[in-house]
């Protein structure tokens, strides 16, 4: 669904991304790890037209994405939930959801009841101003609303970040009911390895900008060595 050919990216003088090939398939989640610095939000923000690429292409669903802007996604069916679970503090958790509907030009109440059902505490919630949610529910939040624009793949990047565990489990099962019930893909950026692969169909592994490892997740748990050396656990 979406390929990811040779893709290189600078940061000025670092070279962000150098020759990163892989494939997330539909269906699936793939979970894209790596230690602080390997590249993995500039994978993200360069699959998404928000940071140049230096070379290399990426495809979804057949389609060259490489050199669109970053509007040009939403009606390719991708949603970009970056790092910092950004919402507008001041409007409400409804108001916040329907933003994400803009891109499609209307949000129906079938949209907003996906979320809520998803997110049941989105619902319990949806009058308060978002400005006075947790961590886990601001997290639930930007998930939500990248859904109001009906994508067909998320790009998520470190929605762990920052969470208890407990709250990391819940988001994490959701992503894998959004796959199963929602016909929706997964590219999922995470420095938490292990949550994210207990999640996953798929593991790329990044360091320094290089895959260093790209197979199936309960591979990737299984292979001491490639834990050891660059997923911390
Ligand atoms: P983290 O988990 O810390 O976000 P990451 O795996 O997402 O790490 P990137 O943020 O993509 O890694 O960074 C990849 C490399 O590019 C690092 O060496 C980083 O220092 C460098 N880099 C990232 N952003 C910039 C920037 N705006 N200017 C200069 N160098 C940058």
């Amino acid at each position: 669904m979406l390929t990811v050919e040779g893709l290189c990216a600078r940061h000025g003088a670092v070279n962000a991304l150098a020759d990163v090939s892989f494939t997330a398939a539909a269906g699936a989640v793939t979970a894209v790890l790596g230690a602080n610095g390997a590249g993995k939000t500039t994978l993200l923000r360069t699959v998404s037209g928000l940071h140049p690429a230096s070379g290399g292409a990426v495809h979804f669903d057949g389609q060259a994405l490489t050199g669109r802007p970053a509007e040009a996604m939403a009606p390719l069916g991708l949603a970009h939930v970056p790092e910092g679970r950004g919402v507008v503090t001041e409007l409400t958790v409804e108001e916040n959801l329907r933003l994400g509907g803009l891109v499609r030009g209307r949000v129906t109440p079938g949209d907003l009841d996906v979320a809520y059902d998803l997110f049941p505490v989105l619902a319990d919630r949806r009058a308060q101003v978002a400005g006075t949610l947790s961590g886990g529910e601001r997290q639930m939040l930007v998930i939500g609303r990248a859904l109001m624009a009906r994508p067909r793949m998320l790009l998520l990047d470190e929605p762990s970040l920052g969470l208890a565990p407990r709250v990391v489990s819940q988001i994490f099962t959701l992503l894998r009911r959004l796959v199963t019930e929602r016909d929706l893909s997964v590219l999922l950026v995470e420095q938490n390895a292990a949550s994210a692969l207990a999640v996953a169909d798929h593991g790329v592994v990044l360091h320094l900008g290089r895959v260093v490892a790209d197979t199936e997740a309960s591979r990737l748990a299984d292979d001491d060595q490639l834990r050891h050396a660059y997923l911390g656990f």
